[in-house]
């Protein structure tokens, strides 16, 4: 078990539970600093602030960024963010409104596949209207019996290749890190892991992530395989990056991991959270 998560969903974007009760199921677990980080989106950090000063929880103001750079989706974690902040907030909204038209062309596209009225019932499983993705896709597809689970989902339908699929322009990876800096947070690449890149390609993304101002990668993850956290404990060493862990948890069911559900990080990292006052308070 970690006594920090720093990368959860909750209703405000893709989660199964409303921000409340994902910093209570952090409390239960045993969680004590926990960043709630929505898609895009930092509408349930207020209702997460309250719930978490309830039950005595530290929360970090969080979001999950996405991002495209070289026709690659990848996702940046802001942490410490100040959600008020005028040039984050103008930037997620800008990507949250292009998620509409993007859920429209897989509509158009599922309805090619054979599958019909998928945008309005992928809108009646999106408790945010303003932030729709494939996972609302992917529940609509299960609760209507095309598919058997959500996983399953996402392979025959909705990755690069399969029907269901659109290729999307979000925001640039330099608008991201600079939205996050302007709000007084620290930029760190969530789930390297998942990126399809060589080790060569890897060192490019990670040092111009760095030279953009971002500040570490996520080593432990739920979507990591051990093999992974050895890797990229590797990389945050070698560019001096710091690291950080986080369980990427959705919800009862829907996770490989649960909140906090990870070991320690692997020695030689420097911990993002290494300088963190809230730290000290609390471990
Ligand atoms: P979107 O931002 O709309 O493209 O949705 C991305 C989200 O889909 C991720 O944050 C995950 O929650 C989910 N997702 C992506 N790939 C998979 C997968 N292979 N299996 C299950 N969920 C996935
Ligand atoms: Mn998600
Ligand atoms: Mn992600
Ligand atoms: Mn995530």
């Amino acid at each position: 078990m970690s006594l920090i998560d720093l990368h959860c969903h909750s209703t405000r974007s893709d989660g199964l539970l409303a921000p409340a009760e994902v910093v209570r199921h952090a409390a239960a677990r045993g969680v004590k600093v926990l960043a709630l980080t929505d898609h895009d989106e930092t509408g349930g950090l207020a209702e997460a602030r309250a719930a978490a000063q309830e039950c005595g929880v530290t929360l970090v103001n969080g979001v999950e960024i996405s991002v495209t750079r070289n026709n690659q989706t990848l996702h940046v974690l802001g942490l410490g963010i100040d959600p008020e902040h005028a040039g984050l907030a103008q930037g997620l909204a800008g990507i949250r409104a292009s998620r509409r038209a993007r859920a429209e062309r897989m509509a158009v596209a599922l309805e090619k596949a054979g599958i019909r009225g998928s945008l309005e019932g992928a809108y009646a499983h999106a408790s945010n209207p303003d932030m729709v993705g494939r996972t609302h896709f992917a529940r609509f597809l299960v609760a209507s019996g095309v598919v058997k689970d959500v996983r399953s989902v996402f392979k025959k339908y909705l990755v690069s290749g399969k029907p269901g699929y659109v290729s999307h322009q979000w925001a640039g990876l330099a608008d991201a890190i600079g939205w996050i800096i302007a709000a007084g947070g620290m930029a760190v690449l969530a789930h390297p892991g998942r990126y399809k890149m060589n080790a060569k390609q890897m060192r490019l993304l990670l040092r111009e992530f760095k030279g953009l101002g971002g500040t570490g990668i996520e080593v432990v993850s739920g979507s990591h395989t051990v093999e992974h956290v050895a890797i990229f404990a590797r990389y945050a060493r070698e560019l001096d990056l710091r690291a950080s862990g986080g369980s990427d948890y959705h919800g009862p069911g829907e996770s490989y991991m649960d909140l906090g559900g990870f070991a320690a990080l692997p020695p030689g990292c420097t911990p993002l959270w290494h300088d963190w006052d809230v730290m000290r308070a609390v471990l």
